[in-house]
């Protein structure tokens, strides 16, 4: 990989962490307009606590769309788990798409995301990322999963509250995902101290009203606190929550407004 980009301070500073448009050269990312693959992917020294094991970091990934950026190159500081890699998630597979522990975003939404960072970092925490870009077909394999009301073998985990053939109608799943336009988020903290993920309340991905981002009902204090930290930064740094889900933002200026990207991490 090439040097993606400096993150420094004059780099945020009068331009809302933008540090340039992408809007008027941005062709669909193919093949043939990407990046060459990078030679040696740069692995970041992480925190193993709370990673599945079936994560593996040493996946062919595929060349980075023009625009796009490799979380952990980019964002050093901030943890990965790519949940949608592993068999850790709602569907109980790895999903189409995704390669290892990896993660793309928008360069914007990188900047962004470690502006939010260096916030948490000041006061104990740090952020953790478990999704960002999703290509399409991830999404597809969502949808695939979800007409399938047999298979409920995470319903346990994650959607004991809601019955599978109500998740379409209930809003927790779809055909399109604001993730496949690369500047959207799942995040959530941890504890610098500790190593731990702070207690949210309910997990990433936990699909019932206690993940209303401002719920108070059935919470703690803490939980309410963790939350409220989290959306904090997050906004700060230019990303707008989503009230149904306490773990997800989207970049309120994102560079890609319109455009759902199918660009898998890997080869398939
Ligand atoms: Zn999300």
């Amino acid at each position: 990989m090439t040097v993606l980009f400096c993150f420094t301070a004059c780099q945020f500073a009068g331009g809302g962490g933008k540090a340039e448009s992408y809007k008027s050269k941005v062709e669909a990312p193919s093949r043939e307009n990407a990046k060459p693959p990078s030679s040696k992917p740069m692995e970041q020294e992480e925190s193993q606590e709370n990673k599945p094991a079936s994560l593996v970091d040493s996946a062919v990934q595929s060349p980075l769309p023009q625009g796009f950026v490799d979380v952990k190159q980019a964002v050093p500081g901030v943890l990965v788990e790519a949940r949608y890699a592993t068999t850790y998630n709602f569907v109980g597979e790895p999903i189409r798409g995704y390669c290892g522990n990896t993660l793309w975003l928008t360069r914007e939404a990188a900047q962004a995301l470690y502006f939010a960072n260096e916030k948490a970092m000041e006061q104990g925490y740090c952020l953790k990322v478990l999704d960002g870009y999703r290509p399409q077909r991830a999404v597809d394999h969502f949808v695939a999963w979800a007409k399938d009301v047999t298979d409920t073998k995470m319903k346990q985990e994650f959607y004991p509250n809601v019955e599978k053939s109500n998740l379409f109608q209930e809003g927790y799943i779809a055909t399109r995902s604001g993730h496949s336009r690369g500047s959207t988020v799942d995040v959530t903290l941890v504890q610098l101290a500790s190593g731990q993920e702070v207690d949210m309340g309910s997990p990433f991905d936990y699909f019932d009203p206690i993940s209303h981002a401002l719920r108070t009902q059935g919470l703690t204090e803490e939980q309410i606190k963790n939350r409220g930290l989290l959306r904090e930064w997050m906004t700060q740094a230019g990303f707008r929550p989503l009230s149904t889900e306490w773990w997800h933002f989207t970049l309120e200026d994102e560079p890609f407004p319109n455009t759902y990207f199918d660009v898998p991490m890997g080869a398939e």
